[in-house]
């Protein structure tokens, strides 16, 4: 039988993570999609639940006075799919939340429930890494700042202290650019069993800023700084998308499991690489 005693409704995040703080029984409720499963599974049974669907702060997505955006944590999969602003290299996230399971889950799931969740097959971390974004942390001690790049750690592990909540994910203002998402997965809506996010920015001298990051293959997203560079020198061409797909097969770790083996997934990521690159390349072209 469940012990839930309490559901919380704070209408702030520092009150969310001080109603956090009671205990290790207590847990943050955002869209429920992965957590009321979990519970139903009795693979998890909080005493009380803090949810944060009346927290206004972490609706919707803002644009910053920099130009940058501020995508809050409660912000769902359909809205960030549609999202206009998530032009550029930041398309890589608009692309990622479409490729999220099916419509239902969309509607319901939250951005910063699959941040906190880092389940390692998940959309999103791969597309916030290569995007570079940043993920902004609240707890009573006030609110801190974590890149993408540094948040996940392992398996379901983030950066996340005890008693602190993702209030946000912050992305700088867009440049000229294109970013993409491509998921290999057995079937449509299916969690990924290689993903690819790749987020490329044409900067005001001509060259190139790359990043690149897969995703399924691992604890953790993959991201070598080398491909990054790789491919940006070598002006995303076919040669400097094979050394970097292949760099990023070397340096993934991926787990065999019932939807691939881990040698499967090692022989894709070039491939997919090389196919993200050479679509990068053509839309950028486009661009002019
Ligand atoms: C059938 C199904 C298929 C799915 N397929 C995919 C897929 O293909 N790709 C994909 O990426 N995801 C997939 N998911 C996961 C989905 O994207 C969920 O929406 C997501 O994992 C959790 O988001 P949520 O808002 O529902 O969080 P919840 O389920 O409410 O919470 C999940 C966990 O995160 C914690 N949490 C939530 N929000 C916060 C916060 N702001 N701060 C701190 N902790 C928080 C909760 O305490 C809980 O531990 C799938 C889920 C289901 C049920």
């Amino acid at each position: 039988m469940s012990a839930l005693k309490q559901v919380h409704f704070p209408k702030t995040p520092e009150e969310a993570a001080r109603l956090l703080a009671r205990g290790d029984g207590v847990r943050c409720l955002a869209g429920g999609a992965s957590l009321v499963a979990m519970m139903n599974l009795d693979l998890v049974d909080p005493d009380e639940l803090v949810s944060l669907a009346e927290v206004a702060e972490l609706k919707g997505i803002a644009s910053l006075p920099d130009g940058g955006l501020r995508i809050g944590a409660m912000t769902r999969h359909r809205e960030l799919e549609t999202e206009a602003r998530l032009a550029g290299p930041f398309a890589v996230l608009r692309e990622a939340a479409g490729k999220v399971a099916n419509p239902p889950v969309r509607n319901m799931g939250t951005i910063g429930g699959v941040v906190a969740l880092a389940d390692p097959a998940a959309d999103y971390p791969s597309a916030l890494v290569a995007a570079d974004a940043v993920i902004e942390l609240a707890s009573e001690r006030g609110r801190r700042r974590v890149p993408a790049r540094e948040f996940f750690v392992g398996l379901y592990a983030t950066a996340l202290a005890p008693a602190e909540i993702v209030s946000a994910i912050l992305l700088p203002p867009a440049a000229a650019g294109v970013g993409l998402y491509d998921k290999l997965a057995r079937v449509a809506g299916d969690h990924a069993i290689v993903s690819v996010a790749l987020a490329v920015t044409r900067r005001p001298r001509g060259d190139l800023g790359v990043g690149l990051a897969i995703g399924g293959c691992g604890l953790t997203p993959v991201h070598r700084a080398e491909a990054d560079v790789l491919l940006a020198a070598g002006a995303l061409g076919d040669a400097a998308a094979r050394r970097a797909g292949e760099l990023l097969a070397a340096a993934a770790d991926p787990l065999n499991d019932v939807r691939a083996s881990a040698d499967y997934r090692r022989l894709a990521i070039p491939r997919m690489v090389t196919r993200a690159v050479a679509r990068a390349r053509e839309e950028l072209g486009r661009l002019g």
